[in-house]
């Protein structure tokens, strides 16, 4: 069996990390990086961190629209493709990276397989939804994280193919727990554990506007507790662009530190009293590490996390974000949401069934 594995961004790396190795015990693995993230911090870091093979082909996409992101990456696969001819070619997720890898299995008539399939928010605005919706439609092979996935999958008359495996980013979560828990964690930063909210944002929605920014700086500025926020590069970029870095950074109870790695970031998860986000991952993670969750949006694809009673949507507005940390609580029990930490051992047979079968 051969498999080209496709990546780019960060959440690609986490959850190649399980895939990859369970990929190399069972049949050859071809690791393609697209460069959509090529700043250290977001790629080599996690590469090192998580033991992720070093990649075979890198298209070194790098800066740019993502329409011209997309345009290179196609480029750089289409040869890659027709020269390798994989047996099967997998995407992650929801980005750049994964559209292009979709586009480029379907023209090349190469089967496609999505880990990370089926999950909608229903807002054909946000890029992620547009990239998700697309690779499901041109997908062969549907690996769902849950079931809601598989019911979203059926509504829009996708049956075949689809299959419930479980989450990788848990598989990725369990793999990596004992590592995390020895990192140096929240003291480093001056911060009780227990005592401190972790902060993401890096969406379109929330930075592509400078009036968007203001109102991120503005939910910085609202919250009660010491906050830590590790700065997405795009963000940065973004508030620097606006004027409004020195302003962020101005704030009393806000860090801004530079993006950490996944054990760190793993390991302040855990210790925080709640996270407050805009990312689609950290918010499946709050869950997984049992941490209230507050996203910083009006809608979201993991809607499980905000059933179970450990996510609440608030959109980027102050006042509902402090009143949702205010009744921040853990939920006394808490359902199994994803899966058993196999999915990449089931990802796998079903891989090697599918080729065995062609
Ligand atoms: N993450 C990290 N360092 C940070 C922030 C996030 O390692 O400073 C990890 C996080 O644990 C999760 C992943 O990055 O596994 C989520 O990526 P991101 O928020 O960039 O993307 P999304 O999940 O929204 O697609």
């Amino acid at each position: 069996m051969l498999v080209m594995s496709l990546v780019g961004n960060r959440p690609q790396f986490v959850k190649a990390a399980p895939l990859s190795r369970a990929l190399r015990r069972r049949g050859t693995e071809i690791l393609v990086h697209s460069g959509q993230h090529y700043d250290p911090e977001l790629a080599d870091l996690f590469f090192d961190e998580l033991a992720i093979p070093e990649p075979d082909h890198a298209l070194g996409v790098g800066q740019g629209t993502p329409l011209g992101q997309l345009a290179a990456m196609l480029t750089g696969l289409e040869a890659l493709v027709a020269d390798i001819r994989p047996d099967v070619l997998l995407v992650y997720g929801d980005t750049t990276t994964t559209l292009a890898g979709a586009l480029c299995a379907a023209k090349s008539g190469v089967p496609l397989a999505h880990v990370e399939a089926g999950l909608r928010s229903f807002d054909r605005t946000m890029p992620e939804e547009q990239n998700r919706v697309t690779t499901d439609h041109l997908s062969e092979l549907l690996f769902c994280p849950t079931p809601v996935a598989v019911e979203n999958l059926a509504r829009e008359g996708i049956t075949g193919g689809v299959h419930m495996t479980g989450d990788v980013m848990f598989d990725a979560a369990l793999l990596f727990a004992d590592a995390a828990a020895h990192r140096a964690g929240a003291e480093q930063y001056g911060l009780t554990p227990g005592a401190f909210i972790l902060v993401t944002a890096h969406r379109a929605a929330a930075t592509d506007s400078p009036e968007a920014l203001a109102a991120l700086v503005d939910v910085l500025a609202a919250l009660p507790e010491p906050a830590l926020f590790p700065v997405h590069p795009r963000t940065r970029a973004k508030l620097e662009a606006a004027g409004l870095w020195g302003a962020a950074n101005a704030l009393p109870r806000v860090q801004l530190v530079p993006p950490v790695g996944y054990l760190d970031f793993t390991r302040l998860l855990t210790q925080a009293r709640a996270v407050v986000t805009d990312s689609g991952g950290v918010q499946k993670e709050a869950c997984l590490h049992r941490v209230p969750c507050v996203t910083l949006r009006n809608t979201t694809e993991w809607t499980e996390t905000v059933a179970s009673g450990f996510n609440t949507l608030t959109g980027m507005d102050p006042a509902k974000v402090t009143a949702a940390l205010a009744g921040a609580a853990i939920p006394d029990s808490a359902p199994d949401l994803y899966g058993d930490g196999q999915a990449a051992e089931r990802i796998v047979d079903l891989l090697v069934r599918f080729v065995a079968a062609r």
